[in-house]
């Protein structure tokens, strides 16, 4: 009786289960689990409910699975964006300081949205948000819009409003002693402690510091806080359990992020082979945003021919530098300097630059969500992660350029259409 018992209950839960989680059986022609630089051919993926609940091949349907068919294609983790600002469009449309100064609010976050879809439908199911550029805490409405369900877009890391110190950021060159509105919050000393603080209560999931900047327009970026100020920084954010990413392109800011205690690093372009070697040596990831200055160079007229302008050969060189120093590289285009939906340019131009398509494909799933401290939850295909799922046409190990050719996009096991 016990037994039959446990029978109609396990039965009775497992049909109700089953009516409430929906489950997939993804059959495409191999699939490149996020860690393993072979894809595995006639490997299939059995999702259920949010999850993936195996992988391998010989993988039966079950009765209440829906068999999806991916011939031809490659089954991959969700890529993971490391640097994206959601609330910034192209350079070339609306020129930052325009962006900042005179957008409504209303219209950014409304573009945000659309943003949101096309980095989602790119087959980019997590972004790390590095700022909204004076669009204050949308961000984190903006996180809350997709994860309610009201729009579709990626998981997001939001930093909020970004940390710069007084008088370093921008919108600058204004007549002194205006009061003009700042693309990030300024905070320096005891009061950056508090604006962290301010900021992760708000919403941040990362902290983004300024270690340098250009103070004038005009000259070249100079380091901005202190290797003490962001130490504390860096304290308050790590003890709250979140990551802190350093904007910096000087070698001494760089030096100072690193020994403040910084998890990442972005740009980087004048980081010399000291500088990389301290970051492999305290475990900073590095985020070259190769694209950026491609994309910028391209806005001033470059044709993407050789030589390449000063600022897009520097950030080729640190790229080489921290590669032979062997920093962990994050996969993050500063995509919104370029349109959102191109993610992929980053990934591209990583391996012109020298990495193999294999190599960087594990560095924008697996290798950004261990950065991101999300290993646990995304950015491999392995039973008990987070279904975030993307086919792409091809084999992206062999042509890299097929990351472009996205065919299907499931994020939580949800399919989402073009
Ligand atoms: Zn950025």
């Amino acid at each position: 009786m016990i037994a039959r018992l446990t029978f109609i209950l396990v039965v009775t839960l497992y049909t109700a289960m089953a009516a409430a989680d929906p489950a997939y059986l993804l059959k495409p022609a191999r699939v490149f689990d996020g860690v393993d630089p072979k894809p595995h051919e006639g490997w299939a993926v059995l999702v259920r409910g949010d999850k993936i609940e195996a992988a391998g091949p010989a993988i039966a349907a079950p009765p209440d699975a829906t068999v999806v068919e991916l011939p031809g294609d490659t089954l991959m983790p969700g890529l993971i964006e490391g640097h994206s600002h959601l609330f910034l469009h192209p350079y070339n449309e609306t020129p930052w300081d325009d962006q900042v100064l005179h957008e409504p609010l209303a219209v950014r976050t409304a573009r945000a949205t659309v943003a949101a879809k096309a980095t989602l439908m790119a087959g980019f199911t997590t972004v790390r948000d590095l700022g909204t550029e004076g669009a204050g805490y949308a961000d984190v409405g903006l996180k809350q819009a997709i994860e309610q369900g009201i729009i579709p877009g990626p998981r997001m890391l939001v930093a909020t409003r970004a940390l710069v110190a007084t008088g370093a950021y921008g919108p600058k060159g204004f007549e002194a002693g205006l009061v003009i509105p700042q693309g990030a919050e300024e905070a320096d000393g005891a009061s950056l402690v508090a604006a962290v603080r301010r900021q992760i209560g708000a919403g941040a999931d990362v902290v983004k510091l300024y270690a340098d900047y250009h103070w004038r327009p005009g000259e070249p970026s100079r380091p901005t806080f202190s290797e003490a100020e962001m130490r504390a920084a860096v304290e308050a954010a790590h003890s709250a359990g979140r990551i802190v990413a350093a904007h910096a392109n000087t070698a001494e800011g760089m030096r100072r992020a690193i020994l403040a205690g910084v998890d990442s690093i972005e740009h980087g372009g004048e980081g010399t082979p000291e500088v990389f070697k301290l970051m492999r040596e305290h475990g900073v990831t590095y985020c070259p945003t190769l694209a950026a200055s491609d994309a910028v160079a391209r806005y001033r007229g470059w044709n993407g021919a050789d030589p390449a302008p000063p600022p897009v050969a520097q950030a080729r060189k640190a790229f080489d530098i921290a590669r032979a120093a062997g920093v962990t590289m994050c996969v993050g285009g500063d995509v919104g300097v370029f349109a959102h939906g191109q993610n992929a340019r980053e990934i591209e131009l990583m391996v012109a630059a020298g990495m193999s398509a294999a190599q960087v494909l594990i560095a924008a799933t697996s290798g950004n969500a261990h950065s991101f401290h999300m290993g646990d939850q995304i950015g491999t295909i392995r039973s008990g992660l987070l279904a975030d799922l993307v086919a792409v046409e091809g084999d992206p190990i062999r042509d890299v350029q097929s990351v472009r050719a996205v065919r299907f996009v499931m994020k939580g096991g949800m399919v989402y259409a073009k």
